[in-house]
């Protein structure tokens, strides 16, 4: 049963929603009457670009939100929350400014003070100190807030077998002491089995190189322009290869603002910009002119370029681009690699990106490994923590839990409780 917070107890949680669910993750933390928000995620299935139901939190106490990453299930409620200070890493906050004019929600308040790994920020009566960690999005950070001799620790979402792997290794042999309560994410739990191991980034950059030697046409790679790493390990795979990477405006502006010079940018060797017709009329409309000369020193065309020598591209490809491509005759000996999270293979608008590559005759592969962290790899974040209790969120599955740690407190959305 949920009942409102008291302010004399040290430190109290509520998860509103994320307790039984993957996606829309938002944690409300109290103490000494003031609160903030962790993470104010849209649901995963919520159609976009329509308005959703906001939490109801008390905005006269609410000292900021704080935002993990940039995913739209940790941050796409930010337009419909109270107007509060925006803690985030800086990287994170860029990508979400040079995506949003892009997407079809409006606008978020993105203004507020940086998370910068490692660095205590003190935020009303909280001490948060953000670490950074691997996971798909850029610029991901798990979260320790300390409050009135209480200390929580937010995993956030993570992994421990991408490019970063290092930062939660690193975490795990000289974890934060003393953990009162853990909030551990457990997307895996339920999706991949307790012993199996997941393919590494290097280990996608052999297979795509592979893939991309033995197609003889274009190879279009489903990918999502906001997970970096896996845009690098498609990088790889062409200079392996011989190809050239092919970004639209809204990739080559997520790779400028990671503002990262280790990260692959328009203007580089093996890389090129290419417009689909619907991203022209949306430059000319909102005259985004600028963008366009800055990232077109590496322009290609459909038809001058993709159809002449298809074999020599790999292009970041979404549904938006059937049409261009049809239309340049470029698709003869292509390929299609879905390189996102196989679930999403069920949604209508891969169906028909599918019935269309069918048509064609193209190949298809599925070249992934997840975001987040495997079963063995939560409980060794778990097992090094130490907590007193560990509570579930971002979970199908909240009672798998119990087969990473002993100490697990299942806590429903909305139910306040005392840390
Ligand atoms: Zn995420």
């Amino acid at each position: 049963m949920s009942h409102s917070p008291s302010t004399i107890g040290a430190m109290k949680l509520r998860i509103h929603r994320g307790a039984n669910e993957i996606g829309g993750s938002c944690v409300e933390v109290e103490s000494a009457g003031e609160r903030i928000l962790i993470d104010a995620g849209m649901p995963l299935n919520f159609p976009l670009g329509a308005s959703p139901k906001p939490f109801e939190v008390d905005s006269s106490t609410l000292c900021a939100i704080i935002i993990s990453h940039a995913h739209l299930d940790h941050y796409g409620l930010l337009p419909w929350m109270p107007l509060v200070p925006v803690v985030m890493g800086g990287a994170g906050r860029r990508i979400l400014q040079a995506a949003a004019p892009f997407m079809p929600q409006p606008p978020p308040n993105l203004s507020g003070p940086d998370l910068v790994n490692r660095q205590p920020i003190q935020i009303g009566p909280f001490s948060v100190t953000p670490f950074l960690v691997d996971h798909s999005a850029y610029d991901a950070y798990a979260l320790l807030i300390e409050a009135n001799g209480k200390r929580l620790f937010y995993s956030g979402d993570f992994r421990a077998h991408g490019r970063k792997h290092g930062l939660v290794d690193h975490l795990i042999a000289s974890p934060p002491a003393n953990i009162d309560a853990l909030v551990l994410e457990g997307t895996t739990l339920g999706r991949m089995d307790s012993a199996s191991i997941p393919s590494t980034e290097d280990d996608l950059d052999d297979e795509l190189s592979r893939i991309f030697r033995t197609t003889g046409g274009l190879a279009l790679i489903q990918a999502s322009g906001q997970n970096i790493d896996r845009l690098v390990t498609i990088y790889r795979a062409c200079l392996r290869t011989g190809r050239t990477m092919v970004v639209d405006l809204y990739t080559a502006m997520i790779l400028e603002a990671t503002g990262n010079p280790r990260i692959p940018q328009s203007d580089w060797n093996h890389m090129a910009l290419c417009i689909p017709h619907r991203q022209r009329i949306q430059i000319k409309n909102n005259c985004w002119f600028e963008a366009l000369r800055r990232h077109s020193s590496r322009r290609i065309y459909p038809k001058k370029h993709l159809a002449k020598n298809p074999g020599k591209y790999a292009l970041i490809f979404r549904g938006l681009w059937m049409r261009d491509l049809e239309r340049a005759e470029c698709l003869d000996g292509a390929c299609l690699v879905h390189s996102q999270w196989k679930g999403y293979l069920a949604d209508p608008r891969f169906k028909d990106i599918d019935a269309w590559r069918q048509q064609r005759g193209m190949a298809f592969h599925q070249v992934h490994t997840s975001g987040h962290a495997s079963p063995a790899d939560l409980r060794r974040l778990a097992t090094a923590l130490s907590p007193k209790a560990l509570i579930p969120i971002h979970s199908e599955f909240p009672e798998r839990f119990d087969t990473i740690h002993s100490r697990v407190v299942r806590h429903a959305d909305g139910e306040w409780w005392e840390v």
